[in-house]
């Protein structure tokens, strides 16, 4: 697919040719374990890489191919790995990378699972994940040693919608000969393009707005095709002879698809992290109507937003897409057309009154998600960030007075009325209990 068509075009056609076998328009559901060799040469050839085909599902499989072949056009990249989740995602995007002893350098502001994932699990591996924040650009540098195989960070992050400079850690990256791996889970391509900020890598949890209904967990790594491994020479995986493939050496074989087929070769072949063909499918019809679903996610968050800063249950409002947020200019910039339906506010009464907001809406979903269809809440001090000090908490931005909510495409309207009555039950029964 013309990688020249508009965004709406890409989102609808890309990786969806009409089946081969049968004409059938929309994308099939290939719900299939093997593939049939021609005979035995056709099947060396695929075992030895020298033919691109589909051999197990485990690899390959073509409902899964064109969810990839959607996304990697979408965000303007030369390939992507689909995965069984984002936590998937982002374990296969690291893998061709990392090796024990090696760390890669990140953001301290992160989606909550992101944080045990690379602070605790990883370091089972070998793998070291260096928080930092990234505002503090000469951090960056001094935590970069010689075992440094990346840098991770969020376009739009939890809490509170902040916006990542992605320029500016993208040049970092770059004088450091080391890839930028950027999660756009809250942005979509859609509203940010990380490629054209520096970013060499995309991550995503599709299981969020690009699936957008609530039903398919999935993952997928999409490599820009920019970063140049030979060049680098950090990453033995990407340049040395491999093994298990007859000494075969990636980069110099594949060129810019070296990441890709890595990803599939080695990282789904071992790892095993795949992604259903039923859930690829339901991701493939929510892409489909991707641009529309943002726009009035955009939409509908900044109404909510301006309400909920006029109202007096309400301490703050912390949304970049709001022009006195401090991270309104870079909004503008990474995320011109919105900075996400995903954003935090304070509310007065702190602790107790949160819960009884949550308890009280009816519209919204008190659940652990985001970027559902559906307008969704949490209180992250009494569920996701539960387990965390209070100081951790409050550095985390998920301080007692702090709700997260996930603006889904309902009637703005009737979103407002929801939490207006919600927040005025909290708050008036804990004036109350003070008494
Ligand atoms: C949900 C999420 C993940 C993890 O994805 P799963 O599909 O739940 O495994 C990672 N990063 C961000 C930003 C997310 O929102």
């Amino acid at each position: 697919m013309a990688a020249e068509y508009g965004f709406d075009t890409l989102q609808i056609h890309a990786g969806a040719n009409p089946d081969p076998a049968t004409g059938a328009r929309q994308v099939p559901i290939y719900q299939n374990t093997a593939y049939v060799f021609r005979d035995a040469d056709h099947a060396a050839a695929l075992f030895n890489l020298q033919e691109l085909g589909y051999i197990y599902s485990r690899l390959t499989n073509p409902t899964v191919a064109a969810l990839q072949e959607r996304v990697a056009a979408l965000e303007g990249g030369v390939g992507a790995v689909a995965c069984s989740s984002g936590h998937a995602a982002q374990i296969m995007a690291l893998f061709p990378l990392m090796m024990p002893g090696a760390n890669f350098v990140t953001s301290n502001r992160l989606y909550g699972g992101s944080v045990t994932q690379f602070a605790q699990t990883f370091k089972r591996f070998g793998w070291e994940a260096r928080f930092v924040d990234f505002e503090d650009t000469s951090a960056i540098r001094k935590n970069i040693d010689e075992n440094t195989k990346a840098i991770f960070c969020e376009s739009i992050a939890n809490p509170g919608g902040y916006i990542t400079d992605l320029d500016k850690i993208g040049k970092i990256a770059d004088k450091a000969k080391l890839p930028l791996i950027v999660d756009n889970t809250s942005a979509t391509p859609y509203l940010c393009r990380p490629f054209e900020h520096g970013a060499t890598q995309v991550v995503h949890s599709t299981t969020k707005y690009l699936s957008g209904n609530g039903t398919s967990m999935g993952g997928i790594v999409v490599d820009s095709g920019n970063f140049d491994w030979t060049a680098s020479g950090k990453h033995p995986s990407m340049i040395e002879s491999e093994p298990a493939y007859h000494g075969l050496k990636f980069h110099e074989t594949f060129g810019p698809l070296a990441y890709t087929f890595h990803g599939i070769a080695i990282g789904l072949r071992d790892l095993g992290m795949t992604a259903a063909p039923m859930n690829a499918f339901q991701t493939l019809l929510g892409i489909e109507t991707l641009s529309l679903r943002m726009e009035k996610h955009v939409a509908n968050a900044k109404k909510v937003a301006k309400y909920l800063q006029g109202h007096k249950a309400v301490e703050y409002v912390s949304y970049a897409g709001l022009s006195d947020n401090p991270y309104a200019r870079r909004a503008k910039k990474y995320t011109p057309k919105g900075a996400g339906a995903l954003f935090t506010f304070g509310v007065k009464g702190g602790y107790d009154a949160c819960v009884k907001v949550v308890d009280n809406v009816e519209i919204f979903s008190h659940v652990a998600n985001l970027g559902d269809t559906r307008s969704l809440i949490i209180h992250s001090a009494s569920t996701t960030h539960r387990q965390l000090t209070d100081e951790q908490r409050v550095a985390a931005g998920a301080g007692p007075e702090v709700v997260r909510v996930s603006i889904g495409i309902e009637d703005p309207n009737d979103l407002i009325a929801d939490l207006d009555q919600a927040l005025t039950k909290a708050t008036a029964k804990s004036k109350r209990k003070k008494k």
